[in-house]
């Protein structure tokens, strides 16, 4: 347990170091709202995530994990599939998962409506990684918990999961001018600022492309890819077409997105 909240501690710190000191060296778009205001409210609706599943949920995954593993529940031990055959199918299942999450989260109407609070953010950066409406984060463990019920996988690679998750989204909102031949490279797989730079676009159409945070083969097996933005990154609009009033760069106004009225485009 403790060594569980330094991963995830000791992981989100550095990688909000790196990536904010990378984004000040080399940003890949000039900010159009104020940082100081955005980083605020992204940062306080970590706190209020984490409190809301503290609360709420009272077993986490990577716990599950092991009580699923004490008593040989799940497909994976069924199957015999354990060590590093079970680790890597564990990734790959958990990330399709997710994949088709963010895309039913886009698709149903109600689940969209908790959904267009991390696409409201008039900015992308390393903490646009971070703003989900707790509502998306409850629903989201509540889906984390059945798939390990089902799959069994060994705590650790859940922990490896989450960890690697986290710090992958950290880094593909990231404001960074990666070299676009770094990018191409990076691309083949993991999901970079540029390619997921096109889902945060105002276009719906783009908005509806790259769902994928960790691998982006999923995006391009499944029809769902799409390399760069029509306008390019330096011209198209990030955000919605509704909630770009500064306001709505506030912490309660951002957690009552879901409740107001307005559909994008
Ligand atoms: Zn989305
Ligand atoms: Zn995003």
């Amino acid at each position: 347990m403790q060594q569980e909240i330094l991963a995830r501690l000791g992981s989100f710190v550095a990688a909000l170091a790196v990536l904010g000191w990378l984004e000040a060296a080399r940003p890949r778009r000039p900010r159009v709202a104020s940082k100081a205001r955005r980083w605020t409210a992204n940062l306080g609706i970590v706190a209020v995530d984490t409190l809301a599943v503290r609360l709420l949920v009272p077993l986490l995954p990577v716990a599950l994990a092991a009580l699923c593993q004490e008593k040989g529940l799940g497909l994976l031990p069924l199957l015999g599939l354990t060590g590093v055959g079970g680790l890597v199918l564990t990734l790959l299942v958990l990330d399709l998962a997710i994949y088709y999450q963010h895309r039913a989260f886009h698709h149903f109407r109600l689940l969209w409506r908790l959904h267009r609070m991390h696409h409201a953010d008039l900015d992308l950066d390393v903490t646009s990684a971070l703003r989900f409406h707790p509502g998306e984060i409850l629903l989201s463990v509540v889906y984390k918990l059945a798939l390990v019920a089902l799959l069994g996988p060994a705590p650790l690679a859940v922990l490896i999961f989450e960890v690697g998750l986290n710090v992958c989204a950290m880094f593909n909102h990231a404001n960074v001018a990666l070299p676009l031949a770094l990018d191409r490279a990076v691309r083949l797989a993991l999901v970079t600022p540029d390619m997921h730079r096109v889902h945060h676009s105002t276009d719906m159409r783009e908005a509806n492309t790259n769902f994928g945070f960790n691998f982006p083969w999923w995006d391009r097996l499944l029809g769902t890819y799409k390399a760069q933005p029509d306008k390019g990154h330096e011209n198209m609009v990030i955000g919605l077409n509704i909630f770009r009033e500064p306001k709505f760069m506030d912490l309660w106004w951002m957690l009552a997105q879901p409740f107001l009225s307005g559909r994008n485009s």
